[in-house]
């Protein structure tokens, strides 16, 4: 069992660190999109209106990169100190000299190589800042770092409010309710095939998208002239299984322009861009009474102007009665201005972390959580 951080009401001069996900967008050394820190914040003002003491730890995804831009946003919204190391002396230190309120940023845990080995010294270090710790990283849950599952070995622990939005919003769509169908579009077979393989077990179609349908057009020999594949010899297997739902008319763009065809007949200069709005209309009557849909990874390369196939079908499981999960990185970037986000039962904003915890139906940093005495 997962317990919240929310049943912690004696927070009082406690030290309480803190793992979020503040890997945001840096431009010109400055942030360029707030919104995973501004998320962060309702764990860390929980704890700090209580008149406990944070230490917030996050990862940047570019290693050498510095979380100073966060914390200089953070400073205009809470009384924050920014440390330029990230354990040791110092960091002992900092965290001894916090006041209750106070907030405590530590460096890039990726500057210490030990994190991403999870060095067992290093998580020692960082669970003895503090008396408590917090995951409210659900975004970076798939990974064994020693933030994410070697501390919680050894502090009392609990989840913040984003990961446990993560994960209610996200479990249910571990146990569909029939009729189900499961929409996996976007670019590399060999990054989705476990989670369609899981997904093939639970929902009663699942139909593929994106150059996800490439690879399984290839496996039914036809002709995709320049279109991208994952070539993971993966695609046979999906063919045979009658639950597969595969479109069968694409656009393709080539030397003539774009024009909509069959998947069997793309010419060798062409290259397959979108699955054709007429193939996605065909799952309105199963939409129209699904009790529960999955939806990741654009239709098309929607970067490129290719975006009807992705439209058409975000409007149409936004019109679904059911209960319609959606999440993935691109997925999300390719709806942002539909103006359809209040239509969706549960938006995952976790990236790859969803795409692993659907596969698995847990994640290591969860585990982490629940095996504490
Ligand atoms: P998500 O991040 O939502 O999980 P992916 O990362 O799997 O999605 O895939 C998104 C990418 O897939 C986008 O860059 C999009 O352009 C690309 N894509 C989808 N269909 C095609 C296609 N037919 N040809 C080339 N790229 C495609
Ligand atoms: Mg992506």
């Amino acid at each position: 069992m997962i317990h919240s951080i929310e049943e912690r009401t004696d927070l009082k001069g406690k030290r309480v660190l803190v793992r979020a996900d503040i890997n945001v967008p840096i431009q010109d050394g400055k942030v360029a999109d707030s919104l995973r820190i501004d998320l962060a914040l309702q764990t860390i003002q929980y704890i700090t209106n209580q008149g406990g003491r944070v230490i917030l730890i996050s990862h940047m995804s570019d290693v050498a990169g510095s979380l100073a831009p966060v914390a200089e946003y953070l400073q205009k919204k809470i009384p924050l100190h920014f440390l330029l190391g990230v354990a040791g002396p110092s960091a002992q230190k900092a965290a001894h000299h916090l006041s209750d309120g106070e907030v405590l940023l530590l460096e890039n845990l990726r500057h210490d190589a030990r994190e991403e080995k999870n060095d067992p010294e290093f998580a020692k270090e960082l669970a003895s800042l503090a008396d408590i710790y917090v995951n409210d990283g659900f975004p970076v849950a798939h990974r064994s770092h020693a933030s994410i599952v070697g501390v919680p070995k050894l502090l009392p622990s609990y989840a913040g409010f984003q990961f446990f939005k993560e994960l209610n919003g996200l479990t249910p769509a571990l146990s569909p309710e029939s009729p189900s169908i499961a929409i996996i579009g976007g670019a590399k077979l060999i990054t989705k095939i476990s989670l369609i393989q899981a997904l093939l077990k639970k929902y009663d179609k699942v139909f593929m998208g994106g150059a996800l349908a490439n690879d399984l057009y290839v496996a039914k020999g036809y002709e995709i002239g320049k279109s991208l594949v994952s070539g993971t010899g993966h695609a046979t297997n999906l063919l045979e299984n009658p639950k597969i739902i595969l479109p069968m008319r694409v656009i393709v763009s080539g030397p003539l322009g774009a024009r909509e065809t069959r998947a069997s007949e793309v010419g060798k200069e062409e290259t397959i861009s979108d699955i054709a709005p007429s193939s996605i209309r065909e799952l309105k009557p199963f939409l129209e009474k699904a009790s529960s849909t999955l939806w990741n990874g654009p239709m098309g390369n929607f970067e490129k102007g290719f975006r009807q196939g992705t439209d058409v079908l975000a409007e149409m499981i936004a019109s679904s009665p059911g209960k319609k999960i959606i999440g993935g990185g691109d997925t999300l970037s390719s709806i942002q201005n539909l103006g359809l986000s209040e239509k969706f039962t549960f938006i995952s904003s976790a990236g790859g972390a969803m795409l692993d915890f659907l596969a698995n139906g847990t994640l290591p940093g969860i585990e982490a959580l629940d095996n504490r005495s």
